[in-house]
């Protein structure tokens, strides 16, 4: 597996730091080692302290990783110190692999991240070093010791930062620009990258960004290809970004796994609704062929997005039994009907077949609930659905099948498991 390598500090909230930069290399399809520079304690609103790992140790775990593995690409964040960072650059100076150095200096809850004597090492010993530096206006000034106030400053900083071999990524967020523009400077010439501004970027985004560069550079992409990619989704990280505290959102850099992440969750819903039922349904609920419950991805296309029992739930022995796992594809007939109701109203996306009689559905008018009547033929069940649901202003609580000359059976609706189990127990 392709690995790049972060030397970073250790963020206890887990939105910047070491925990940020595994996460955006792993999304990225790069396996993330990492060296430790600095524990620190910190949480949404600031930091609160901040443990520096000593120069031998942090010269451990880098040599630890280095005779072994293969890397193709490193990144520097938070390195604290002048010690650590010699340390740093003295090891890697004797390897090939692009270096891409965030000068992290101060933290987005403005708490100084190094112990003063940092900057002067960066200038000297990382950034001769370095492939690629990404200052943001704070850090930018800093390294070229001037102020930044036009186009033309930032220029000029670019250059006096990258004036020993480096290239420079400026970036523009901290810039009083109705869009964020950013520049590269590469091999003496601009390049511009400009992008909506949209809320202030939370806690990890520098982190974010050069963790992206680093990763697609060892997968193997050149400065400017990394740059546009990973630049792109920097800002997907920062438009889905979100609270877990009090203070600042942190950023999203999995925003490309949702769709993963929704998965799981709707196989988790299934899961717990299932167990739910094999604890309160009567057998005399179940239908012959089993009883299911099904849940459909936002927007599902097909049977493959929703999820249901693998092999449905029937009764052995009299127990009321879970044949396999919730799966994705198991349930034809159900994600059918389901898929032409959510046609009709895409937020009802979870279906159930229970057994028919005639007291249910007596105890389903008697709660109140809508139901409409079908013949439904099992061969063409979306078409049938439609056909049913069409003289309906909405999508019903339960649906009714006369099912022709095959079993009669009840197919209940509802927007989620939860609210289903909540309609299941009104009228048990
Ligand atoms: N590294 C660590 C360990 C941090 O705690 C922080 C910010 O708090 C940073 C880096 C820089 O974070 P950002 O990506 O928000 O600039």
């Amino acid at each position: 597996m392709r690995t790049a390598l972060t030397v970073a500090g250790s963020d206890s909230v887990g939105g910047a730091g070491i925990q940020a930069d595994v996460k955006a290399m792993s999304v990225v399809g790069i396996h993330a080692a990492s060296v430790i520079t600095a524990v620190t304690a910190q949480n949404t609103t600031g930091v609160s302290g901040i443990f520096p790992v000593s120069e031998e140790f942090v010269k451990s775990q880098l040599e630890a990783v280095l005779k072994d593995c293969d890397i193709k690409a490193v990144k520097t964040g938070m390195l604290y110190s002048a010690g650590i960072a010699e340390t740093v650059a003295d090891i890697l100076e004797d390897h090939e692999m692009p270096l891409i150095v965030d000068p992290v200096m101060v933290s987005g809850t403005d708490c100084d991240l190094t112990d003063g004597s940092l900057v002067q090492a960066l200038k000297k010993k990382v950034l001769p070093i370095c492939e690629l530096v990404t200052p943001n206006r704070y850090e930018a000034e800093v390294l070229a010791k001037m102020s930044i106030r036009s186009k033309d400053d930032l220029m000029l900083a670019c250059e006096i930062i990258g004036k020993q071999g480096s290239s420079v990524y400026i970036k523009g967020g901290h810039f009083n620009t109705p869009t964020v523009v950013d520049y590269l400077y590469l091999s003496s010439e601009f390049t511009k990258l400009e992008y909506p501004r949209l809320k202030k970027s939370g806690h990890g985004s520098g982190c974010v960004l050069s963790s992206f560069m680093t990763a697609n550079m060892a997968k193997g992409l050149d400065i400017v290809n990394a740059v546009m990619k990973s630049r792109e989704l920097v800002q997907e990280s920062i438009s889905t970004q979100y609270a877990i505290g009090k203070g600042d959102v942190v950023v999203n850099p999995m925003v490309k796994l949702k769709g993963e992440t929704d998965r799981f969750a709707v196989l988790d819903a299934i899961d717990a609704a299932a167990s739910r039922i094999l604890d309160i349904v009567p057998d005399e609920f179940v239908p012959k062929n089993g009883m299911n419950i099904a849940m459909a991805m936002k927007d599902a296309a097909g049977p493959e997005e929703i999820a249901a029992v693998d092999k449905r739930m029937t009764v052995h022995n009299g127990m009321l039994r879970k044949n396999g796992p919730a799966k994705f594809g198991v349930a034809e007939h159900l994600s059918y009907v389901l898929l032409a109701v959510m046609k009709k109203d895409p937020s009802v996306r979870c279906i159930m077949n229970i057994a028919y009689a005639p007291d249910t559905v007596a105890v389903m008018e008697e709660v109140g609930f809508s139901t409409i009547v079908a013949e439904m033929s099992k061969d063409r069940l979306s078409e049938s659905t439609e056909k049913a649901l069409s003289k309906s202003k909405s999508v019903p609580d339960a649906i009714i099948d006369k099912g022709g000359r095959k079993e009669r059976t009840i197919r209940m609706l509802a927007k989620d498991p939860q609210e289903m189990m909540s309609k299941l127990e009104q009228i048990l």
